[in-house]
């Protein structure tokens, strides 16, 4: 059994406890123990490999909520097209599944892709140890009733087309099934109101879901669209920025088994872009402006009542690339009113929780997935420095080291 014990570092446990002075003892894949040094004292572990964090805090992999790995670009390469031919479009989310692990995201949740299958393969490829990247929930392309139909997939209208749909999904491997049910202001000015579906072709695809076992999210703009999204039992909700009264009531009833990820990155980062003259980001930008406001007002309520909100950007257009993601912490923090510490809580042990895998993603504890980054610096008093890679120090996922520390490591002595 390989074992290793990590040092001299400050424990972040996900949980929103203060970081500790402690140890964390590794074995295999997994985390083994978890000590306070001052209450605990220092772990016992003859023949571990040892790392000397040497002051830094361990922490939780991060997660992403809504990841898009085969939008092209990234913090490496920028791209300015968005649908590439098959072949560079699949060259570009591979290499974006290591981009993310190599800004510290350990886990990301898909919210869409450009291609059917091309995160099932992505996906396959990284759970069999062949090529980086997080651990990924794929996603296909995202299902809108006025989408062309795409190699198999019938993007046709009824409640048997949504079925259709959403079964062939399952057959091909696919995590979880993003519907757009209400538009998209940024892409059609007005559209955000607009509700795409029936109730009945909505209501259809969450039966299917529910009888293939495979899990729902959904682009919802309008409060229209959230209620008929809940109604349905969509698992992941998108943007919520026209919530009323009413979809709030809704989102608080069922916040035991939903999640909320408003995607404010992609919008900040559209305020903030100055595209080249070629490119008129004009109504974009003036689309952008009263998600902020909006978004300012009802992610603390939701916060409030409980709804459990998660970071995750819209990253991998070219004004906002993929690897930028933890940006969406210093949001929360600045526009949303978290603590440094709730904005971690969010993308750590939340994440867990949106990855279907509570019992052991997200924490620092025993019996948990060693997916662990070793950070210079407390994340909990400024999370701006995890968006710095050089500062991240040493990045692991399922035990295994994808960035080892600088620092000598030593064996302990027997
Ligand atoms: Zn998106």
């Amino acid at each position: 059994m390989a074992r290793t014990l990590i040092t001299n570092i400050q424990v972040f446990d996900g949980t929103g406890r203060a970081p500790f002075a402690g140890e964390v003892l590794i074995e295999d894949n997994r985390i083994a123990r978890v000590a306070a040094t001052a209450s605990e004292g220092r772990i016992e572990a003859a023949d571990a490999t040892v790392i000397d964090g040497a002051g830094a805090t361990l922490m939780p992999g991060l997660i992403e909520a809504h990841a898009h790995l085969s939008w092209p670009s990234s913090i490496e390469r920028f791209i300015p097209e968005f649908i590439l031919p098959p072949e560079e479009q699949l060259l570009a989310t591979v290499r974006n599944a290591r981009v993310l692990l190599e800004s510290g995201f350990t886990s990301a949740y898909s919210a869409g892709a450009l291609g059917e299958r091309i995160e099932v393969v992505v996906r396959n490829e990284i759970d069999g140890g062949w090529t980086p990247g997080p651990r990924l929930r794929a996603s296909t392309i995202e299902r809108s009733p006025e989408g062309e139909n795409t190699g198999e997939i019938d993007h046709g209208r009824g409640p048997e087309a949504m079925k259709a749909f959403v079964k062939h999904c399952k057959t091909i491997g696919i995590d979880q099934v993003k519907l757009v049910i209400s538009g998209e202001d940024a892409l059609l000015p007005g559209s955000s109101q607009h509700i795409l579906y029936t109730e009945e072709e909505v209501q259809a695809a969450g039966e299917q879901a529910r009888e293939s076992d495979i899990w729902l999210s959904a682009h919802t703009q309008a409060g229209e669209a959230i209620k008929m999204a809940l109604r349905a039992g969509v698992r992941v909700l998108y943007h919520c920025t026209y919530a009323d009264e009413e979809a709030l009531d809704l989102l608080e009833a069922h916040k035991d088994e939903i999640f909320v990820a408003p995607a404010i990155g992609v919008i900040v980062a559209t305020l903030e872009a100055k595209p080249p003259p070629h490119i008129d980001m004009t109504s974009m930008k003036e689309a952008a402006v009263p998600v902020v406001e909006k978004c300012k007002v009802l992610i603390p309520e939701l916060k409030r009542r409980g709804v459990r909100v998660l970071p995750g950007g819209d990253y991998g257009f070219p004004f906002n690339p993929n690897g930028a993601n933890a940006r969406d912490l210093q949001h929360f923090v600045d526009l949303f009113g978290y603590t440094p510490t709730e904005a971690l809580v969010a993308a750590t042990k939340l994440g867990g929780e949106l990855m279907g895998r509570a019992d052991e993603l997200g924490l620092v504890e025993p019996g948990y997935l060693a997916d662990l980054l070793l950070v210079d610096g407390d994340p909990t008093q400024d999370v701006s420095i995890l968006q710095r890679r050089d500062r991240l120090l040493m990045i692991m996922k399922d035990g295994k080291m994808h960035k080892a520390p600088a620092q000598p490591v030593a064996r302990a002595a027997a």
